[in-house]
């Protein structure tokens, strides 16, 4: 019997598929495309449109329980903004009632404010905020209009709700913020934070900033050399593709790196993607995926179970082929597929 279901997607062209790719145990979902931020590296404007085709809490509920019927383990929530979707906190609720063994959350912190304490007491374990800049400018540069004092507000309240670690994502591009990181990193870890600097990817409106921007991981680490310990770094083991390194002076500090462009790290991707409109997904870089929405909206988790195992048989070998460097990245969104 064929395993295909109506409207597959059918790759547009032959990639290389990993003979023996891990099983996915891990998924990020982009309950929404919507984002109040439109940071440089991400989307060309704040007016560049949102999809139609947007799933109910009840089909997302459904889909949720169809990815725990599969086997994945750990669940991170992402977006476009998670925490503009209106039901977030129900649908938190509902994921940690289905008992996934890690459930975390991406966020750039503009409503964590008023959120971080509902989030927890929903059952969210950790959060990971993004933030380019300690400076007000910068910051409303980068972002296209978005308030440093707002997020670092927000940041606050997950530290006093003890979404515990809180781990920060700074994209570095050089000429814009690369002169920060040992401010960030000093300024995160006053406050127990785990800082974590990303080289920016060639995918979506970052493809256009990598040839003049792009600082390495190895360069990264070069400029926090008087901070940091002098290690490969390692990573946590299921909690993706950071590899962490201990602060010279104290070993319960640290500091990751990200190195989405220099090493793609896509042999040993485990994690599958749910985009925001209900698309099971292999590859943040690949167009391909299965669309599974109608079986969300039909409350069919079990088909949405099948429908893993054929999203997952497109995924591509990562050692060929290698991810977010490859041209299909530029022309995706990050947004809508789930960064
Ligand atoms: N709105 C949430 C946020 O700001 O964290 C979640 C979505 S955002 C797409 C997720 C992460 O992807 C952020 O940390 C962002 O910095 C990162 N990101 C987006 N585009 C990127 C690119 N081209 N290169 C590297 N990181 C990127």
């Amino acid at each position: 019997m064929s395993l295909l279901v109506p409207n597959v997607r059918v790759p547009r062209r032959s990639l290389p598929v990993a003979p023996t790719a891990p099983d996915p145990r891990s998924v990020r979902v982009s309950v929404t495309d919507r984002c109040d931020f439109a940071c440089t590296y991400c989307r060309p404007s704040r007016h560049d449109g949102y999809a139609d085709a947007r799933l109910t809490t009840a089909a997302w509920k459904t889909m949720f329980e169809g990815l725990r019927r599969a086997g994945l383990r750990r669940v991170r929530l992402t977006g476009g903004e998670p925490l503009l979707h209106p039901e977030i906190v129900d649908i938190v609720a509902y994921l940690a009632s289905l008992g996934f063994e890690d459930l975390s959350l991406t966020t750039n912190a503009s409503q964590l404010a008023a959120l971080a304490r509902p989030l927890k007491d929903a059952g969210l374990e950790r959060v990971n905020v993004s933030i380019d800049t300690l400076d007000e400018g910068r910051f409303r540069a980068i972002t296209r209009g978005g308030e440093l004092a707002i997020v670092q507000r927000g940041i606050d309240a997950a530290l006093r709700a003890n979404l515990s670690p809180v781990k920060l994502n700074t994209v570095v591009l050089r000429g814009v913020n690369d002169d920060e990181l040992e401010r960030i990193t000093r300024w995160a870890w006053e406050r127990r934070m785990v800082p974590r600097f990303l080289e920016v990817m060639p995918i979506a409106e970052g493809a256009k900033l990598v040839a003049e921007h792009l600082v390495t991981a190895a360069e990264m680490k070069a400029k926090l050399a008087p901070l940091i310990a002098t290690e490969e770094g390692a990573i946590e083991a299921g909690k993706g593709p950071a590899k962490y390194v201990h602060a010279r002076h104290d070993a319960s500090l640290r500091v990751g790196f990200i190195t989405g462009t220099s090493d793609t790290f896509c042999s040993s991707c485990d994690r599958l993607r749910v985009s925001s409109t209900g698309v099971l997904r292999p590859c943040l870089a690949t167009d391909d995926g299965v669309p599974a929405a109608d079986a969300a909206r039909s409350g069919d988790t079990e088909s949405i179970a099948a429908r893993i195992a054929e999203a997952w048989a497109l995924k591509p070998d990562g050692e060929v082929w290698k991810g977010c460097t490859e041209e299909t990245a530029a022309s995706l969104s990050m947004r809508a597929i789930g960064g």
